[in-house]
């Protein structure tokens, strides 16, 4: 049974379009269920139908032609209720419609069963016979099991059609919806300009090298002129992206050194291959082993060896460069949209991207926030390869891409682009404005930084502190620890940028979804593995150095905070004050005039909201890590797409934890901040700061929006809405809730509908 399940998924697979995977599907399963009848009925929302779309045992002519009403027969029962019909007797149930021109009436047993793809039925395939009996459990499950393993090909196959303004049942049609997730946010239309990887290791076959010595030589001239590309690249991104994004291309350009991969490669050559075969080995060696982590940076970084490699394999096999032409208005569209394909595609026709693969934590969809591109991530229905050339919508605000827009809907999206820019110039006008409430209540907005954004742009921005230094980010840039002087030399120059305003910064927060390539942690359950705190801990000496180096770093500007991530008790606390202490007195019995910093712990797990007073006790001030905390509050993985739905920091349970914390922390009279994605949601912005958060800390992207937002609400109506909000129950009725507060505050649209993680 297994084997013939396998064997017509894969089928089906590979079949060239829709119509025949569905002529296979009926034929193959009326053969394996030894049945008379096989037919799939796929609903076609546009003639609100379900529509006979290929049969085996029903008369040929009907297929394509015969249709049933959403409501109608037992195919609309079956679709209704998304539940499998099995009648021994279909013609006596009260909701047997006879089709006409079928020949159905021969044939007296039924059982249908849905076909579902994302909680959605798209049609039902359906088995017939002419004796009068049940199918067998062992038939229904079957059916049941194939057809859930066919729905995402069918899914795909009417996709395909769609691209090309067709409706299942060929009907024209326009404004297709593909959902993904929301990469950057924003809307654009354009044409779009497909993008593929230069050259595909995956089909380089292993052969002997016939002269060694040139072979190897070959190869260097070949990464030789990869490395040239790569700092062309990186020369041509200056001002467009933030310095420590545009430092990833010389990351590029060092993984090919000799002590890295392209030594690697050398050697493999040296034992007898060609320079081809080696590269794609070591290729495919590491590439897997960075697709198998489940740290969403990491794996993104399996992107950047395949499109690294296959640049190297571009000159290896000394093709003529790829010439792509880049229209006004590119939408920039691939599988796996990778940083260098952004980088090469010229900024100024740069409207959207979208990209198959990869979610909000992407290194692309990073680097697409910090440029401001809206992008939507994740469309893993779009048949990309299908679009070159036509015309597209992406909504990076709902994360999805529409196809074939019709004059209507492109006028509505028009409307939207130009309000997104007005609302962009207005906001100008805020930077220099203080951050307060329409009644004189002063909130701080500070910034995090780390991969994500660049200081200067924070600066630009108005932001008044850095609330979250991620240091876990030079480490992940890193080919392995860096050394306490290198550490030194970041956090100098983060201080100095930021000084006289405060910089916090967190200890190496690894493990969980963020793993050094060069200190990988395998574990079953990461997130509540050894993470964070756990792992500096066990290991003093990388800790040390971090401490010793941030000390060192804020000699003579004295504006640097520590902050402790993932505490879950307090012993980690005193033992990492013991060892910041320990630092500080080498430090100071070294001669360096170093001035003992304010120490924070972050609140990120349940344990700790409900130790928050003893906690708070220990330390100068707390900070709410709230993407963790919803994480471990409602036991949902903040990187998996399949629960996304129910990831929200709008969770009553959410809520009420964060008004916990706040209120215990001041009772101890320590500042309490929040440096969550959450913090720059503008509606979350608001019942944060009713609920008494002195500093909310965000992307630098997000920072005028939240203030514009503040300025716009008084102290009263936030308080106000956080009393409404505490009394719902449930995420989205809170949402919505402090959505309507906006809108009678007049805030916006477009800054209402902004996501949170
Ligand atoms: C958090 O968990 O909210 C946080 C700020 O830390 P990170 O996102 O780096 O885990
Ligand atoms: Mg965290």
């Amino acid at each position: 049974m297994l084997d013939q399940l396998r064997s017509i998924v894969q089928e089906v697979n590979s079949a060239r379009d829709l119509q025949s995977a569905l002529d296979i599907i009926v034929t193959r399963v009326r053969s394996a269920l030894n049945t008379q009848v096989c037919s799939v009925y796929l609903l076609d929302k546009d003639i609100n139908s379900h529509v006979l779309m290929a049969s085996q045992g029903l008369k040929a002519e009907a297929v394509g032609r015969v249709s049933l009403q959403t409501d109608e027969g037992l195919v609309g029962l079956v679709a209704k209720y998304a539940e499998p019909i099995n009648l021994s007797d279909a013609s006596t149930h009260p909701s047997y419609f006879y089709l006409q021109d079928t020949g159905e009436e021969e044939f007296n047993s039924f059982l249908g069963v849905p076909i579902i793809h994302h909680r959605a039925v798209l049609g039902v395939l359906v088995i017939q016979q002419r004796e009068s009996r049940r199918f067998d459990e062992g038939e229904e499950a079957f059916l049941i099991t194939l057809s859930a393993q066919l729905s995402g090909v069918i899914a795909h196959a009417e996709a395909t059609g769609a691209i090309q303004g067709l409706s299942p049942s060929g009907k024209k049609t326009e404004d297709t919806i593909f959902p993904g997730v929301s990469g950057s946010s924003g809307v654009a239309i354009g044409r779009a300009v497909v993008v593929f990887p230069h050259a595909d290791l995956s089909q380089i076959p292993q052969r002997p090298a016939k002269d060694i010595e040139h072979e190897v030589a070959f190869f260097k001239t070949c990464i030789d002129a990869v490395r040239r590309d790569m700092n062309d690249l990186y020369e041509k991104i200056a001002g467009h992206v933030a310095e420590e994004e545009r430092q990833l291309f010389n990351v590029y350009a060092r993984m090919l050194d000799d002590n890295a991969l392209g030594n690697e490669v050398v050697a493999r050559i040296r034992q007898g291959i060609w320079a081809q075969g080696a590269l794609a080995y070591v290729a495919g060696e590491h590439v897997r082993s960075f697709e198998s982590m489940s740290d969403d940076y990491l794996r993104e970084r399996a992107v950047d060896i395949k499109d690294l490699c296959s640049r190297v394999l571009f000159y290896l096999q000394a093709r003529e460069p790829i010439e792509i032409e880049y229209q006004e208005n590119t939408i920039l569209v691939s599988e796996e949209l990778t940083p260098s394909m952004l980088a090469e595609a010229p900024k100024e026709k740069l409207k959207g991207l979208i990209s198959v693969k990869g979610s909000g934590n992407s290194h692309v969809a990073i680097l697409a926030r910090t440029m401001g591109i809206p992008t939507v991530m994740g469309t893993v229905d779009l048949p990309y390869a299908q679009l070159e050339g036509r015309s597209l919508v992406v909504d990076g605000y709902r994360g999805e891409v529409i196809t074939s827009p019709s004059k209507a809907l492109r006028l509505r999206y028009r409307e939207i682009i130009k309000e997104q820019e007005q609302l962009i110039a207005g906001l100008e006008g805020i930077k220099e404005e203080p951050c307060e409430t329409s009644d004189g209540h002063r909130v701080q907005l500070w910034v995090n930084t780390g991969l994500m954004s660049d200081v200067m742009q924070s600066l630009d921005q108005g932001a008044e502190g850095i609330g979250l230094f991620r240091t876990e980010v030079p480490f992940l840039l890193s080919e392995r620890f860096p050394s306490e002087q290198e550490q030194y030399e970041i956090y100098r120059e983060q201080l100095e940028a930021f000084s006289p305003k405060i910089v916090t910064m967190r200890t190496l927060d690894i493990g969980g979804d963020k793993s050094l390539p060069y200190f990988p942690i395998e574990e079953a359950n990461p997130f509540l593995g050894w993470r964070g705190i756990r792992v500096t801990l066990d290991h003093p000496e990388i800790f040390m150095a971090q401490i010793r180096a941030m000390l060192r770093a804020s000699v003579g500007l004295d504006n640097l905070q520590i902050m402790l991530p993932m505490i879950s008790n307090v012993n980690e606390v005193s033992m990492a004050q013991q060892l910041i202490k320990k630092a500080y007195r080498e430090l100071v019995q070294e001669g360096v005039d170093v001035v003992y910093p304010p120490v924070g712990v972050m609140i990120e797990l349940p344990a700790a909201v409900y130790q928050t007073s003893v906690l708070a006790k220990m330390v100068d001030f707390v900070s709410v890590g709230s993407n963790d905390l919803t994480q471990y509050l409602l036991a949902v993985d903040r990187n998996n797409p399949r629960v996304a739905s129910l990831y929200s920091a709008f969770h009553p349970a959410v809520i009420a934890a964060l008004q916990q914390v706040v209120t215990l922390a001041k009772a101890e009279g320590k500042p309490v901040s929040i440096c969550g994605e959450m913090a720059g949601d503008p509606g979350a912005a608001v019942l944060l700061i009713a609920m008494g958060y002195d500093v909310l800390s965000m992307n630098a992207s997000t920072l005028l929006k939240v203030k514009s937002v503040i300025r716009s609400v008084s102290m009263d109506v936030a308080k106000d809405l956080l009393e409404q909000v505490a009394e719902l129950d449930d995420a989205q009725t809170i949402r919505s809730a402090v959505d309507m507060a906006l809108y009678n505050a007049g805030v916006d649209r477009l800054l209402r509908s902004s996501r949170t993680h």
